[in-house]
């Protein structure tokens, strides 16, 4: 069906014009239809009913003459009238008078009785049919004056009539229908006019859209439409200038980038290799920088453990301070363009947390201590332990902080919380405030504090120095384990610097029970059957052999029987709620007795408070665990390697299998190093480990010596020539496959690169360790010590590892070799009883100096005395001299009962004591 919103324009015009046309003209087709047909009828019946009339007036006379025959003369006469049927008379009785009909004509009967009475009351004139009836009738009363006499009635056939309407109809109907097609093609033809210049404009518009072609609509009109397409070529016109303009600027724009992204292009590219210049520069500054530091520091802390005047010793501390104080601006300049390289990549691997807290808490204690400063960490009781992340990192920003906080302190407290402020399954995130009452910083200053090369005031920064990168390089460091860095002022002094950042926890399910190796033994203490028993199931599950007791003195029992069997204990789990002695007390027990202080001790507490780290830790305390404890913290803490201050160890947790060797059989380690100054300072200080120290200057060599065999640990160089220390590693790790050795040769890489990626490239070349330069003896020792059972411990106090404000060194060590000659002299083998002697010295003062400080802290003066006055005779015994003398400051003011000053004091004699251990370290050496 034709559906006429959707027809075409010239469709539409069409039809319009036929609905008009053919309507009208079927109107007036039906006019004159009806007007014709009602015209002829009206004129036949005119006709028939003048000629009844004439009848009716010529038939009165037969009528009154009852004469039939002339009336029946009379309507023959009548037959000569076309159409005519019938011509009937009836008398006043309306009875059949008299009639004249064709074949076949009947008069109705009763009719002349119908009609007569009709006349009486309406003079009817005509049959009362449809117009299309097949007759007309016509009745005309006969009158005599003014009475009736009969009725005449004269029936038409209407067939001519019917004939003339048709025909004339016809001719109409053909008329119209030529007046219909007449306009149907005006219609065709004049649609062309209006329908074509639209077709057109739609034409060129699509041009325009599909092939941008601008090509004007031609035309001869002056009408409407004839504007309409002039203005629609102006518009096309204008649309074609302006894309002209358009492509011209375009192609102006295309050249002006193109010469741009060439500009850029270069400029890229040489940024690029000036970045991998600086990122190379950077590694080789690196090691250029700290191989010679390693020289310096290394040998500074060799010198300073030989036999010096005090002035000497004087000189020599004050270069290694300023050698450390050196390291800490280099490493914070390295960090800081390893941030502007964007080098800077934190890793993620299993650390203790606690043990990180501890580590920082024991170096700075020292520095506080110095500055008269209280130090206190607040750990919230529910920190978690065993977490991933980057403790390196991570220690970074404490030290940073704090160091900070230490030097802008004069008096007061320095305090660090550590706060959970998340936890899920999964992570906890952790705060750490380190609030001090120091000089505080100003509302201006505190707006750039964290910008690069910012220092509050310049008056201050000349006083404490420092080169304004720590707390930038800071939180950059926190940005990048994804947390917040900030500070605030706090109402009173000082200032409060905290930041935030989450850290996954350790899953338990990583740790399987330890393979290989004889099972860890352990022993519970602990009064509560119930958690004895959860406990012992839980170490049963890792693997270990646990045996569990009530009370303190089963646990001294059991653990010296194991000493005495020869299966001596590694970890005593100690609660700190025992009958009649503290859990603090019976790990103080532990730990002064020598047969068994080697047994590491685990506190568990309901209480963080329950004892302090001080506490803790002169109480030989490992960890503090805090219940209910996680699993993971509990597996961690025994698993983690044993630190140095936790005192001397047969063998490391990370290395049970290790053989234990005789004082007489050292331990070989391989020291693999090309550069002679190094190779100096790394081989004393090995040798002030007791390890026998074997040389290679290569990466070949180093296999050589490996492929002979006797060696117990490699330290391996990564810079060599000849072959570099991955490849000799990859070597040896190759070798050892091919033997199908189960247990690999430890190797620890010893590298002056201290750029992130470079502890991953050692670990991935089949290191095991990561020691960079430089290093102290002590740094030495912990990792040499979590591969192997050091002899000896280093002789160096932990406080000496480089820290940001490193602590006045010893002021002075002079060892009277008088007294020492006295030693030798009382024996034959006067070295020997010397050795002896001051080895006995070095092993018993640590826990006399922790009874010293305890007592001071305590502002006991009875018993700073007694301890002071033991202590000083033994130091002199052995030459101690300077030592002696503090004791006996020490002692004076026990004795005049009051502990004014003793703090200080305690800090000069520690640091005494640091100088005395480390010139017999090295005596000791010497003479091995
Ligand atoms: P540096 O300490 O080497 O100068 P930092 O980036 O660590 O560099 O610190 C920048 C500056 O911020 C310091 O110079 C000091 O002015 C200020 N500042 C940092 N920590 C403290 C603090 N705890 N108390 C007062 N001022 C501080």
């Amino acid at each position: 069906m034709l559906n006429f919103d959707r027809s075409s324009l010239s469709q539409k015009l069409t039809l319009i014009s036929l609905l008009s046309t053919g309507s009208a003209l079927l109107l007036v087709f039906a006019a004159f239809t009806i007007t014709s047909i009602h015209h002829q009828q009206a004129s036949q019946s005119r006709q028939l009913a003048s000629l009844a009339d004439l009848a009716g007036t010529n038939a009165i006379a037969p009528l009154l003459a009852a004469d039939r025959e002339g009336a029946q003369r009379l309507l023959t006469a009548l037959a000569a009238q076309e159409d005519l049927t019938q011509a009937v008379l009836f008398d006043r009785n309306g009875e059949l008078f008299a009639r004249y009909g064709e074949e076949g004509s009947t008069v109705p009967r009763a009719l002349g009785a119908a009609l007569m009475e009709h006349v009486q009351k309406a003079p009817i004139t005509q049959y009362d049919g449809p117009p299309w009836d097949a007759v007309l009738r016509i009745y005309r009363p006969v009158w005599v004056d003014t009475h009736v006499v009969g009725v005449m009635m004269i029936e038409a056939g209407q067939r001519q009539l019917l004939e003339d309407i048709g025909r004339s109809l016809g001719v109409t109907g053909a008329a119209t229908a030529a007046a219909f097609f007449w306009a149907l093609f005006m219609a065709v033809r004049f649609r062309r006019s209006i329908a074509q210049p639209i077709a057109q404009l739609i034409a060129a518009a699509r041009q325009v859209s599909g092939s941008q072609t601008y090509a004007q609509v031609p035309h001869k009109r002056n009408d409407e439409l004839g504007t309409l397409i002039d203005s629609f070529n102006t518009m096309l016109a204008q649309i074609e200038q302006r894309d002209l303009k358009l492509a011209q600027s375009r192609e102006q724009l295309e050249r002006q980038v193109s010469r741009r992204t060439e500009q850029l292009e270069k400029a890229k590219n040489a940024a690029e290799a000036a970045s991998q210049a600086k990122s190379a520069f950077l590694a080789n500054m690196s090691h250029e920088i700290r191989t010679p530091m390693n020289g310096v520091l290394g040998m500074t802390e060799l010198l300073l453990a030989s036999p010096l005047t005090e002035q000497q010793r004087h000189y020599t501390s004050m270069v290694k301070r300023s050698g450390e104080h050196l390291l800490v601006i280099i490493n914070d300049i390295l960090d800081f363009s390893k941030v502007e390289a964007g080098k800077l990549t934190v890793e993620y691997i299993h650390f203790n947390l606690g043990e990180l807290l501890d580590d920082i808490d024991y170096v700075f204690t020292p520095q506080a201590q110095a500055k008269q400063l209280a130090l206190e960490f607040t750990l919230a009781p529910n920190i978690p332990f065993a977490v991933c992340g980057d403790p390196n990192r991570l220690r970074q920003v404490i030290v940073n902080l704090l160091g900070n906080a230490v030097k802008f302190t004069e008096q007061g407290k320095i305090h660090v919380k550590v706060l959970v402020t998340a936890e899920d399954a999964q992570a906890v995130t952790l705060r750490v405030e380190v609030h001090d009452t120091g000089i505080g910083i100003s509302r201006e200053a505190r707006e750039h504090i964290f910008d690069s090369f910012s220092q509050a005031d310049g008056s201050t920064t000349r006083k404490h120095g420092g080169t304004g990168l720590g707390l930038a390089i800071s939180k950059q460091l926190v940005e990048l384990m994804g947390g917040a860095i900030g500070m605030e002022q706090p109402l009173g002094r000082g200032s409060m610097f905290w930041f935030s950042v989450r850290f996954d926890k350790r899953r338990l399910d990583d740790a399987a029970p330890a393979e290989g190796g004889a099972p860890l033994r352990a022993l519970l203490v602990d009064p509560n059957t119930a958690s004895r028993r959860a406990l012992e199931a839980l170490l049963a599950q890792w693997g270990m052999r646990c045996d569990a007791v009530a009370t303190a003195d089963e646990c001294l029992e059991l653990l010296r029987a194991a000493i005495a069997c020869g299966q001596p204990y590694d970890v005593a789990l100690i609660d700190m709620e025992l009958p009649v002695l503290s859990g603090l007390a019976l790990a103080a027990e532990i730990k002064s007795d020598a047969e068994i202080a080697d047994v590491r001790v685990l506190l568990l507490s309901a209480e963080r408070f329950a004892a302090d780290t001080r506490q803790r830790r002169e109480a030989g305390v490992a960890f503090q665990l805090i219940k209910p404890i996680r699993d993971s913290d509990l597996y961690d803490c025994i698993m983690t390697p044993l630190r140095a201050s936790e005192g001397v160890r047969a063998a490391s947790a990370q290395a049970p299998a290790q053989p234990r060797k005789s004082a007489r059989q050292k331990l070989r380690v391989l020291l693999a190093e090309d550069n002679s100054v190094n190779v100096e300072v790394a081989s004393a200080m090995l040798q002030g480990l007791g390890l026998e120290v074997l040389h290679a200057e290569n990466g070949q060599q180093a296999l050589d010596v490996v492929q002979s065999g006797g060696i117990d640990i490699v330290l391996m160089d990564c810079q060599m020539p000849v072959m570099d220390g991955m490849a000799a590693t990859a070597e040896i790790r190759r070798r050892e496959q091919l033997q199908g050795r189960a247990r690999q040769l430890p190797i620890i890489a010893i590298t002056a690169n201290a750029l992130q990626g470079d502890r991953e490239t050692c670990l991935a070349a089949g290191m095991d360790d990561y020691l960079s330069k430089p290093f102290t003896q002590q740094g030495l020792a912990d990792t040499l010590g979590r591969w192997v059972a050091l002899p000896r411990p280093a002789t160096v106090h932990h406080a000496d590892a480089p820290s940001p404000a490193p602590p006045p060194p010893p002021a002075a060590a002079a060892i009277n070799h008088h007294a020492l000659d006295a030693i030798r002299a009382l024996s034959a083998q006067g070295d020997q009883l010397l050795e002896r002697v001051i080895n006995a010295f070095v092993g018993d003062t640590p826990a006399q100096l922790r009874q010293l400080r305890a007592a001071v802290q305590a502002g006991d003066t009875q018993a700073m005395r007694q301890t002071a006055h033991s202590l000083k005779s033994s130091s002199a015994n052995v030459g101690a001299d300077s030592l002696a003398r503090l004791l006996k400051d020490m002692e004076q003011l026990g004795k005049q009962g009051t502990a004014h000053g003793a703090a200080v004091l305690m800090g000069d004699i520690d640091r005494e004591f640091l100088a005395v251990q480390q010139s017999f370290g090295a005596m000791l050496v010497k003479e091995n």
